[in-house]
C-alpha cells in the first residue's frame, strides 16, 4: 500500500494527537505515525493503556487465570471437587499477577509508543478550540497543544446512580473490586451484563456465595440461548442465586455488611455489592463544545462510519462511541480512524465481529444465533460437538463444553458458531476464518485436524450437521 500522507500540518504542533491511551488511542497513534504523521498523545500518568489496562480487561482476564489456577477449578473433574492448588486464597494471591501482568503491559504500550516516535504527555486535555488542547498534568501545570487532526478516545467509567453510596469496600464497582482488601463470603452483584456476570464466576469459583439481581427477566440475551442456559447452570453449580426480574431500591452498609432491598420487599444481606450498571462515557470534562461537538446522555460521541465526527478533522473511537464498547473493537476502530485522518485508503470494519465473554467457563460466538435466524426467517441446521466426546475434552477434563454450527442447508454457508467451555475464546477464530473467507460447511469435513484437539470440535459438529441435512435429502428424494 502507497503511504499518501502529506504533511498536514504545516502550522499546528501535530499532525495528529489522540486523547486516552487505551486501545483505541494507542492503535490510532501507532498508525498515523507509521503512515508518517507526527503524533502526540494525551493521556494520565497512571492510567497508560486505558480503562483495558489498568482497570478492565487485562486486570479482570490475569484474575480469572489466577482464580482458575488457584483453585484448580478446570482440573476438578479429573482429581475429585475438593481438588485445590491453595487452599486459603488471599487477595494478595490475586494481585500479585495482576500487577506483574499489568505493570508488563505498560512497559510494552510504553515502548511502542517511543519506538514509533508518539509523543507522550501526560495529563488530562480539554478543547479550547476545535485545534486546541489544553492538557493539564497530575500537578495542575497547564500547556497547549495543536493538532490538525484530533482522535478522541476517552473511553468510559463505570455509572454510578447517585443514590448509591460508593466506599470502594462494602459497596463498590468493577473499578473499585480490583481494590478489595479481603475476599468476601457473600456478595450480591447488581446487573447481569458481560462485567457483572465475569465478576460474579470468579467470585464464585473463589467460594464467595454470590448473588445477581437483574432488571431483566435474561441475561446476556445476544448469546445462544442454550449456551447461556448451561452458564447459568455451572454457575448455579457453584451456589450462585439469580434473581430476575428484580429492581434494587437500596442499599444500606452497616458495621458488619450491606443489606440490599428489592422492590419485591425481599432484604439480601452481603459482605460487599457490586455495582455493574453500565458504563458513562469520559465526555464531561473534555470542553467538547470548544470544539464545536456534544455528547449524548450517556456521555458518548456520534460518528460516521469513518469514525468522523460532526467536526471533519476531529475524531472518535473506542468506547466513547458506545456499542460494542471492546478493547477488540476500539483496537480495529482507532487503526481505520487514523487511516482516514490521514488519507490513507483503507477496509471498512469487517461486519463479522466475535463475542467472548469470559465467563467461568467461557462464552464466544460469531456470526447469528438461532433466535436470530428464526425470526429472520433463515432456514438452518444445527451440527453440535460435545467436548466430552473428544479425547482433548477428556484429556483436560472437561465435560460440559460444547460448539454449535449452524449452517445453511441451501448453500452450506456457516451462519454462526458457538461456543461454550475452555478456550471458547480462542476456537472460535476458526469459525471466524472460515466464515469470513466464504467457507463451507463441507470444508470443515473433509478437512484434517490435529488430534487430539478442541479444534477437532469443528469437524465433528460439522459432520453432525450434514448428517442432519443429508437425512433430509434422503427422505425427499
Ligand atoms: C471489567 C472490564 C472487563 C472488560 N473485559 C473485556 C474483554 O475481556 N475483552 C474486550 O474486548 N473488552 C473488555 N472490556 C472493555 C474494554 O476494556 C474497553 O472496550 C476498552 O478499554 C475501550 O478502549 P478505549 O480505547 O475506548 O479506551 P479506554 O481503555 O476506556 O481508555 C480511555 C483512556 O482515556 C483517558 N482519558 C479520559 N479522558 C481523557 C482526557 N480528557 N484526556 C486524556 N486522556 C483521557 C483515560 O484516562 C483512559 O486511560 C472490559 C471492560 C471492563 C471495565
Amino acid at each position: 500500500m502507497v503511504v499518501t500522507l502529506v504533511r498536514l500540518g504545516a502550522m499546528a504542533d501535530y499532525d495528529l494527537l489522540v486523547l486516552g491511551s487505551g486501545p483505541g488511542g494507542q492503535k490510532a497513534a501507532i498508525a498515523a505515525a507509521k503512515l508518517g504523521a507526527s503524533v502526540a498523545l494525551i493521556e494520565r500518568r497512571n492510567m497508560i493503556g486505558g480503562v483495558c489496562i489498568q482497570t478492565g480487561t487485562i486486570p479482570s482476564k490475569t484474575l480469572r487465570e489466577a482464580v482458575m489456577y488457584l483453585t484448580g477449578m478446570s482440573q476438578r473433574d479429573l482429581y475429585g471437587q475438593s481438588y485445590r492448588v491453595k487452599e486459603d486464597i488471599t487477595i494478595a494471591d490475586l494481585t500479585a499477577r495482576t500487577s506483574h501482568v499489568v505493570g508488563r503491559e505498560v512497559d510494552v504500550i510504553r515502548s511502542q509508543l517511543s519506538r514509533n516516535g508518539v509523543a507522550l504527555l501526560p495529563g488530562m486535555g480539554r478543547f479550547l478550540d476545535p485545534h486546541t488542547v489544553q492538557v493539564t498534568d497530575g500537578s495542575g501545570q497547564e500547556r497547549k497543544v495543536t493538532a490538525e487532526k484530533i482522535v478522541i478516545a476517552t473511553g468510559t467509567r463505570p455509572a454510578r446512580p447517585d443514590t448509591v453510596d460508593f466506599d470502594g469496600q462494602t459497596i463498590i464497582d468493577s473499578d473499585s473490586i480490583l481494590g478489595l482488601e479481603r475476599i468476601p463470603r457473600t456478595m450480591i452483584v447488581v446487573g447481569a451484563g458481560v462485567i457483572g456476570i465475569e465478576y460474579a464466576s470468579m467470585f464464585a469459583a473463589l467460594g464467595t456465595k454470590v448473588t445477581v439481581i437483574e432488571q431483566r427477566m435474561r441475561m446476556l440475551d445476544f448469546c445462544d440461548t442454550e449456551v447461556v442456559e448451561a452458564l447459568k447452570y455451572q454457575l448455579r453449580d457453584l451456589a450462585v442465586t439469580f434473581r430476575f426480574g428484580e429492581t434494587v431500591t437500596a442499599v444500606q452498609r452497616y458495621a458488619r455488611g450491606t443489606v440490599t432491598t428489592l422492590e419485591s420487599g425481599k432484604k439480601i444481606p452481603a459482605d460487599t455489592v457490586m455495582y455493574s450498571a453500565g458504563r458513562q462515557g469520559m465526555t464531561d470534562e473534555l470542553g467538547l463544545e470548544a470544539a464545536g461537538l456534544a455528547a449524548d446522555a450517556r456521555g458518548r460521541i456520534k460518528v460516521d462510519s469513518s469514525f468522523r465526527t460532526e467536526v471533519a478533522h476531529i475524531y472518535a473511537v473506542g468506547d466513547v462511541i458506545g456499542f460494542p464498547a471492546l478493547a477488540a473493537t476500539s483496537m480495529e476502530q482507532g487503526r481505520l480512524a487514523a487511516h482516514h485522518a490521514c488519507g490513507e485508503p483503507v477496509h471498512e470494519m469487517h461486519k463479522l465481529q466475535p463475542i467472548g465473554i469470559y465467563t467461568i467457563p467461557e462464552i464466544s460466538y460469531i456470526g447469528r444465533t438461532e433466535d436470530e435466524l428464526t425470526e429472520q426467517r433463515v432456514p438452518f441446521e444445527v451440527g453440535v460437538s460435545r467436548y466430552r466426546e473428544l479425547a482433548r475434552g477428556q484429556i483436560i477434563g472437561d465435560s460440559y463444553g460444547v460448539l454449535k454450527l449452524l449452517v445453511s442447508p441451501e448453500d452450506r454457508s456457516l451462519l454462526g458458531v458457538h461456543v461454550f467451555g475452555t478456550n471458547a475464546t480462542e476456537l472460535v477464530h476458526i469459525g471466524q476464518a472460515v466464515m469470513g473467507c466464504g467457507g463451507t460447511v463441507d470444508y470443515l469435513v473433509d478437512t484434517v485436524f490435529n488430534y487430539p484437539t478442541l479444534a477437532e470440535s469443528y469437524k465433528v459438529a460439522a459432520l453432525d450437521a450434514t448428517n442432519k441435512m443429508r437425512q433430509i435429502s434422503m427422505l425427499t428424494e
